[in-house]
This record gives structure tokens, C-alpha cells and sequence, in this order.
């Protein structure tokens, strides 16, 4: 029960993640004002921000002006949402379980900013994701294959879509 929770928890702390990712490059608030279009610039109702979902209802485009959204929304949040329920099912309720969350959310966001915004070059992303790696396993060394998990699939979900996904990077 307690992955499960963290799953949907995940999903949504990935959509705040989405956020984070697109505003604080910018330095535009994360708090406000709420998520607008990029195109258009028209409000998105909460009704289409339930994360992942919205994403597919709509199928990929703005309700108004019909512009294509980044893939990046809906594969941060599932990728935050799975590694989450990951996290829960190995550490349980535990201190163990709030740090690798915390490792979990600031990889998602380095390797998102790294490339919608090309701002934080892999050479600055790599080490720190490397640094936090190292720390989480010598706190905890039998759980080093959560870690190597969380990292390749972050790694190799956002590296995946790089590639399938070339311009839509760019668009937040
Ligand atoms: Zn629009």
C-alpha cells in the first residue's frame, strides 16, 4: 500500500517538479502566477494539470491553441511517480525512504533543467548526481541497487527522449 501512495504522491511532486524545471532558469516564481500555456499563454485550468493524465486526454496539446506540450511533462511525472513507489517498496516508512525521495526529486530536476535549458552542462549534473549517489550508498550499502535503478532509469528516460523528442525539448 505505502509504494502505491508514494506512486501517486511521486506523480504529483513530479508535476511540481515540471514546474520547477521550466520557472527557476527563468527565475519566474514557482508559485506564481499558475501554469499558463507557452504558446498562447492562456491558463491551464486544474482540471488539465492532473499530471499524466491531462497530459493524455488532451493528447499532448493545449486546449486552446491546440500547440504541442513537451513529452518532458508527462515522462517527469511518471518517472518521479515510479521511482517513488521504488523508493517506498524498498525503504518502508523510514528516514532511509525521506532521503532517497529527496535524491530522487533533485536528480529529476537537474537532468530536466539540463535539458530543456542546456543551462547546467553535464560535466556540473553528472558529479552531483554521482556525489549524491555515493552518499546515499555509504548511508545505506544494501540498498545500493535502489540508487543505480534511480539513476539509469532518470539518466536513461530523459537521455530517451532527448532523442525522440529533439525540438520538444524546448518547448516548457
Ligand atoms: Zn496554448
Amino acid at each position: 500500500m505505502i509504494p502505491v501512495v508514494a506512486g501517486l504522491f511521486g506523480l504529483v511532486l513530479g508535476s511540481f517538479l515540471n514546474v520547477l524545471i521550466h520557472r527557476v532558469p527563468l527565475r519566474q516564481s514557482i508559485v506564481w502566477p499558475s501554469s499558463r500555456c507557452p504558446n498562447c499563454g492562456v491558463q491551464i485550468k486544474s482540471f488539465d494539470n492532473i499530471p499524466m493524465i491531462s497530459y493524455l486526454v488532451l493528447r499532448g496539446k493545449c486546449r486552446n491553441c491546440k500547440v504541442r506540450i513537451s513529452p518532458r511533462y508527462p515522462v517527469v511525472e511518471v518517472l518521479t511517480g515510479l521511482l517513488f513507489a521504488l523508493a517506498a517498496y524498498k525503504f518502508g516508512l523510514s528516514l532511509a525512504l525521506l532521503s532517497a525521495l529527496v535524491l530522487i526529486c533533485a536528480l529529476v530536476a537537474l537532468a530536466g533543467t539540463d535539458l530543456e535549458h542546456r543551462l547546467l552542462p553535464n560535466r556540473i549534473v553528472a558529479p552531483a548526481a554521482l556525489v549524491g549517489f555515493v552518499l546515499s550508498m555509504a548511508g545505506d550499502p544494501g540498498s545500493w541497487w535502489v540508487y543505480a535503478v534511480s539513476v539509469l532509469g532518470i539518466a536513461g528516460g530523459l537521455f530517451a527522449l532527448a532523442l525522440a523528442y529533439p525540438g520538444g525539448m524546448v518547448n516548457g
